[in-house]
């Protein structure tokens, strides 16, 4: 998954830039508004996570262009402590979620996590499961019949990905631009070289290919 973060306190942003790629996740970073409200819109973003308090923009009013714009992935905003007019006119804006400065990583972590699941229509969910795996984001594993599956992490977040996509068709480049985040290179070697150890480790069967289109995790069993 890919996500943006607009947070123009650097040295918040790199605490959480290393957070989140440790968590799998790609992550883009910017720290102004102008930037966040053009980025935002143009690039394919899983969810973002969103300062209000930024130069250049106010973070209340990129999120409002966002919206306008029909933009409707995740957002979560992060407010400045006992501020409650703040995080009323974040949700009225259009945030999904909050979370007051400062706050516990993993309380983050968790948050996106739930965030995520829902925009896939996976709340129900506690953890992610399909085709008989479960998958521990915390952990970065997957379990089968009790057995633990360990995975690199970037077979980590490939499955992540598949798993919040069952059922779809998923082409290279898509998978590619939603797997790494802006600054990296992608290749398509790479992600095929991932998908066979996938398969390797869990079976054949679990991620189909569809010539010509890509790949769909089958979901058999589930
Ligand atoms: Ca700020």
């Amino acid at each position: 998954m890919r996500l943006l973060l607009v947070e123009d306190h650097v040295s918040l942003a790199d605490e959480l830039m290393a957070s989140l790629k440790g968590q799998g996740y790609a992550v883009d970073w910017l720290a102004d508004g102008r930037d966040a409200a053009y980025q935002g819109a143009t690039e394919p973003y899983d969810l973002i996570i969103l300062d209000l308090g930024l130069p250049g923009k106010p973070g209340l009013e990129v999120l409002r262009e966002w919206r306008a714009g029909g933009l409707a992935t995740p957002v979560l905003i992060l407010t400045a402590r006992g501020s409650w007019a703040e995080r009323i006119d974040g949700l009225k804006a259009g945030a999904d979620d909050y979370l007051t400065k400062p706050f516990h990583p993993e309380e983050l972590a968790l948050r996106i996590q739930a965030l995520l699941r829902r925009a896939h229509g996976l709340a129900n969910q506690p953890q992610l499961e399909a085709a008989g795996l479960q998958l521990d984001e915390s952990r970065q594993c997957v379990t089968r019949d009790g057995e633990q599956i360990e995975l690199t992490s970037a077979e980590f977040r490939l499955l992540r990905y598949f798993m919040l996509h069952p059922g779809q068709i998923l082409s290279k480049g898509h998978l590619a631009e939603h797997l790494y985040d802006g600054e990296s290179e992608r290749d398509s070697n790479v992600l095929e070289v991932h998908v066979n150890r996938l398969r390797g480790k869990l079976g054949r069967e679990v991620i189909e290919t569809r010539r010509g289109q890509g790949y769909r995790y089958a979901g058999v069993g589930a």
